[in-house]
């Protein structure tokens, strides 16, 4: 199969640049398309053959169940059983936006898109060329993440480019997301809502929308073999570079810094950068490519002849989500072989950012 690219100006959106991919989305096939918080790959949610070719296309295990993307709050009745009290309260305080809900399915829904589960996972994005698409498309537009299943999530037309041509009809490029890390995920089908996957909509937002809100085990460590988690995608491997990546944690420190929320962003410890030299140079005098992972307010604390990268700003943390995935997959081109990264808060986006990045770390995380 061919890919077609085709370059969208967000300046000048106009249907006709759209029609392309909504009739591709319509008649069963593949379209990659920017959302705000990473690329999707989106099929027609309501046909299962549509859907079976995303999960061939990137290798996904198909009791995986996929996200539905609508475009109106509208588009949400037909597809659910109910819309529970909670989950009415987050649609109105965090749609369109970066908040996936799950819901007891409707029959119009096939199991085919929800991995063979009664419940349906829906989400209205922020983003204008997604919500344009799917209106277009006239049908909701499963899309999990545009990636070969393991990858780290692109955030950019290349990263879709890269794992998937050949394997899809068309990728959108619509320049590179805002978020960065995929949608908060809450299961709203029993009596207190459940966070199973940490996003931009952080904790303390749906705390503040809904009151209490459980916290899955998942979200915080790894899923044992003999558990059946909540989101049946967060027992994979995931966002993993092809490197060891090893995460260095001050836990003393960040729980210090963790009372002190706004200002805590730019405290570093020295600990963690210590150790982290003195890891890396130790691996790089065996002769190995080493990459570190950190922040601008310590990039230049590292030697300069091993691979340093920072994600971005501590004391703005958005840009660190922003860039994770980038960097990881920076580090596959480079062919680094060891990758030592800092930690990050716990808690607001931290949560989220150290979500992926131990789970890319196989939960490899070094305390110090
Ligand atoms: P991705 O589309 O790559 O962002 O992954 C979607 C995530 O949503 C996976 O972790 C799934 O396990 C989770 N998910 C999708 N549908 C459901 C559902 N019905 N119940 C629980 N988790 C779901
Ligand atoms: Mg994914």
């Amino acid at each position: 199969m061919k890919t077609k690219v085709t370059v969208i100006d967000r300046d000048a959106l106009r249907d006709e640049d759209l029609e392309e991919a909504a009739r591709i989305l319509k008649t069963g096939g593949l379209v990659a398309f920017p959302t705000e918080t990473v690329y999707g790959l989106g099929a027609n949610a309501l046909d299962e053959k549509a859907a079976a070719k995303i999960y061939a296309a990137k290798g996904r295990p198909s009791d995986n169940p996929l996200i539905a993307h609508i475009a109106s709050p509208s588009d949400l009745k037909p597809l659910v059983k109910e819309i529970p009290e909670a989950a009415g309260k987050l649609m109105k305080a965090w749609w369109p936006g970066p908040l996936t809900m799950i819901f007891p399915k409707s029959s119009l829904v096939p199991g085919g898109t929800t991995g063979g589960l009664d419940t349906v996972a829906v989400r209205m994005p922020d983003d204008e060329v997604a919500r344009r698409l799917i209106r277009l498309a006239g049908v909701p537009v499963a899309a999990p993440s545009a990636n070969t299943s393991g990858r780290p999530s692109p955030t950019e037309a290349d990263h879709v480019y890269q794992d998937m041509d050949g394997r899809i009809d068309l990728i959108l490029d619509g320049g590179p997301v805002g978020i960065g890390v995929e949608s908060t995920i809450v299961d709203v089908t029993g009596p207190v809502p459940i966070l199973l996957r940490p996003g931009a909509v952080t904790l303390e937002m749906l705390e503040e929308t809904v009151g209490a809100v459980e916290v899955d085990p998942a979200v915080t460590g790894p899923v044992s073999a003999d558990v059946k988690p909540r989101a049946p995608g967060m027992k994979y491997r995931h966002y993993a570079p092809k490197a060891k990546l090893v995460l260095v944690e001050d836990e003393e420190w960040s729980r210090a810094h963790s009372r002190d929320y706004g200002r805590r962003r730019t405290a570093v410890s020295q600990a963690v950068t210590r150790t982290i030299t003195r890891l890396a140079m130790e691996e790089a005098k065996k002769g190995r490519r080493v990459g570190i992972i950190c922040t601008d307010e310590t990039v230049e604390q590292y030697p300069k002849s091993l691979w340093v990268r920072s994600l971005g700003l501590r004391s703005r943390e958005e840009t660190i989500a922003h860039n994770l995935f980038g960097v990881l997959r920076e580090f596959d081109s480079l062919e680094v072989e060891v990758i030592y990264s800092e930690s990050f808060s716990r808690d607001h986006l931290g949560q989220a950012i150290m979500n992926r990045l131990s789970k890319a770390a196989g939960y490899h995380i070094l305390k110090v």
